[in-house]
């Protein structure tokens, strides 16, 4: 019996990973709350969402997803505990059939993760990053998506931090030390 075939390839050969675009990380009463940078790019990453989607490259949803007692909670607060709705993906933008949702314990979408399977199956080479937050989440799975051989795209104005000085570093890391394209 042939496999069902759940998965379209990239028509260009990258894909968007919408990172932590959450309700407790982009609400002002959520749990971990990126501060109002977080917020403003909400209408960016919609837009990078849509072009992806029409040219026919996947998009990717990571997500924070903790354990009620995890181990991250003894440097932060407890925040997108499985099940809750601070887990959930920010109503503003919209989930489809077929968005690939890629729950992550630790700060790279790599690290415990099916991502880099997924990536192969769907004959990626280079993922595009928007999201939260740029210099830990982000920061973190462009580092081990350049570890892994990938081309990376990070832009700008798609991704936040609630630490400007934190978020210009990262940017610069990511650029002159991973070899990210920051546009
Ligand atoms: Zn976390």
């Amino acid at each position: 019996m042939a496999a069902e075939k759940t998965e379209v390839r990239s028509k260009t050969g990258r894909a968007l990973l919408v990172i932590d675009m959450l309700n407790d990380f982009l609400e002002e009463e959520g749990a971990l709350f990126c501060g109002p940078a977080s917020r403003e790019i909400i209408p960016f990453v919609a837009r990078k969402m849509k072009e992806a989607r029409e040219a026919g490259e996947p998009v990717i949803f990571i997500c924070d997803r903790h354990m009620p007692h995890d181990k991250e909670f003894e440097m932060f607060p407890p925040h997108c505990v499985a099940g809750t709705a601070g887990a959930g993906v920010t109503p503003e933008l919209t989930h489809r059939e077929g968005d690939l949702v890629i729950p992550k314990r630790r700060f790279s979408a790599f690290f415990g993760t099916d991502l880099d399977l997924h990536l192969r199956e769907l004959g990626v080479r280079e993922v595009v990053l928007v999201g939260v937050c740029t210099n830990i989440c982000v920061l973190y799975t462009a580092a081990d998506a350049r570890m892994l051989g990938y081309d990376v795209t990070v832009h700008r104005e798609g991704v936040a931090s609630f630490d400007q000085e934190a978020h210009e570093f990262a940017l610069k890391q990511m650029e002159s030390v991973l070899g990210a394209k920051v546009v």
